[in-house]
């Protein structure tokens, strides 16, 4: 079965093929021959999920899933949550991120947080979300050069390792994206199953 994965982010294809490798084909955004950024305008995962979806669906007549994902700190009452790309501004830049973050954590003693992240598959035109959450606490400095975004000062609850020091596998023994994936490849055998 083949089904767009609709993202232009490398690292979320790398975390998610291994996963669904035999049970689906993934093609990325690129390889369907689309090369524009998808926007988030809106103020939930929920609602930038199905927005990408949805968008991409209708651009294509093919069936695809989105996610969209935010690191949640507890302290920040939810920050920088649904704003984790652009927390610092719209340049993206996840170094600058990092620095804001710790910034605002500085006076803070509470440094839990948790990634979660919104799946929206939309499948026959009909819409289908699934959440995956990790929770964790952020670390006063960054370590590990793997990942992208927030992985540098990350270490999700069990572990005593960042994200950014962890192998993909081993990010994928914790990850909030890997646990939307097993829920939607789950979803995906019993459709097959009662086809
Ligand atoms: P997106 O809108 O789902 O692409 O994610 C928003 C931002 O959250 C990204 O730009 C990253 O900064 C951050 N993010 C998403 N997933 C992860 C992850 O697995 N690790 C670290 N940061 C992440």
């Amino acid at each position: 079965m083949k089904l767009i994965f609709a993202t232009n982010n490398q690292f979320k294809v790398k975390e998610i093929q291994p996963e669904v490798g035999n049970f689906f084909e993934l093609v990325t955004l690129k390889e369907a021959g689309i090369n524009t950024d998808i926007p988030e305008p809106f103020n939930t995962l929920e609602e930038n999920a199905t927005h990408k979806s949805k968008t991409i669906s209708e651009l294509t007549g093919l069936d695809c899933f989105s996610e969209d994902t935010g690191l949640e700190v507890y302290s920040l009452n939810g920050e920088p949550g649904v704003k984790s790309a652009r927390y610092s501004g719209e340049e993206k830049s996840f170094e600058k991120n990092i620095d804001k973050l710790l910034e605002k954590l500085k006076s803070k003693p509470e440094r839990k947080a948790r990634f979660r992240t919104v799946i929206s598959l939309m499948l026959n035109g009909t819409e289908k979300q699934f959440e995956g959450i990790c929770e964790g606490e952020i670390i006063e400095i960054m370590k590990g050069d793997r990942g992208f975004g927030y992985d540098p000062v990350f270490v999700p609850f069990g572990s005593d390792k960042t994200f950014a020091q962890m192998t993909i596998n081993e990010k994928n023994e914790y990850s909030h994206r890997k646990k939307a994936v097993n829920k939607l490849v789950n979803y995906l055998h019993k459709i097959k199953q009662h086809n």
